[in-house]
Formats: C-alpha cells, sequence, structure tokens
C-alpha cells in the first residue's frame, strides 16, 4: 500500500491508500477518487509526506532508532579501537606516515589537532557524544 498526499482543483488537500501507484493512475484517471471535501474528481498527487516517502523503503527513523544507532555505532567503535588517550594526534600522524604500524585507535584530540590532521590529510572521524538515556 502507497499513501498519496491529493490535491483537489479547489486546493484542498487529503490522503489516500492505493494499493500501488499504478491503481492511483488507474482510479485518478477514471474519475473514481473525489476529494472529502468538494467531491471533485479533478485531484492531483500533492506533495508527498516525508515519512510516507521514507517508508516505502522502509520504517522511517524515529528519534529513538537515530539514539539507538547512535549508541550501537559508539559501542562498536569502542569495541574496535584502541584508547591512546592525548597520544591520539601523535599516533594518527605516525600511523598515515607509515612510522607504525596501522591499528584502530580513538584518543583525544583539541580543535587545533583535528584541524592540523585534516589539512595533513589524516584520516580521523568525529566520534559522536553518547545520547542522552531514557528514562
Ligand atoms: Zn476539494
Amino acid at each position: 500500500m502507497i499513501r498519496f498526499s491529493l490535491k483537489c482543483d479547489q486546493n484542498h488537500a487529503f490522503d489516500m491508500w492505493f494499493a500501488d501507484s499504478a491503481t492511483y493512475e488507474t482510479l485518478v484517471g477514471a474519475g473514481h477518487v473525489a476529494c472529502p471535501e468538494c467531491g471533485s474528481n479533478d485531484v492531483e498527487k500533492g506533495i508527498m509526506a516525508p515519512n510516507v516517502a521514507a517508508k516505502s523503503g522502509g520504517e522511517a527513523m524515529g528519534p529513538r532508532e537515530i539514539m539507538r544507532k547512535i549508541s550501537e555505532y559508539r559501542a562498536t567503535v569502542m569495541a574496535e579501537t584502541k584508547d591512546v588517550g592525548k597520544a591520539f594526534p601523535e599516533q594518527a600522524r605516525d600511523m598515515h606516515e607509515g612510522l607504525i604500524e596501522h591499528t584502530p585507535i580513538r584518543g583525544e584530540a583539541t580543535p587545533e589537532d583535528v584541524k592540523a590532521l585534516h589539512e595533513e590529510g589524516v584520516p580521523i572521524m568525529p566520534l559522536p557524544p553518547e545520547p542522552p538515556k531514557e528514562n
């Protein structure tokens, strides 16, 4: 099922469900879709609501889901990297230059360090902050 946001020639907006987009075309083409407000058969697709568009490829992600993904991502990074603390900028740079073996590390970097590393082309990624826990 697909939900379309429709509007009639009087500019009334309404939503309707169709089996698929071909069914929509057929029903509208045959004048079987009427505006619930004025009964006009002259309807066309309005702007699709964002949540409807997202649902065609799966469930839309709500804020909770996004928070959960961030938490998972953090947990994965924590599990797969070694915390080198303040040595991070130096180690990241040494790895980039091939001075030491490449291993996944995480650690602290000042904004100046981050800027310098980016300018040197050292691949680093910020870790998103832990989302607030649900009560
Ligand atoms: Zn209408």
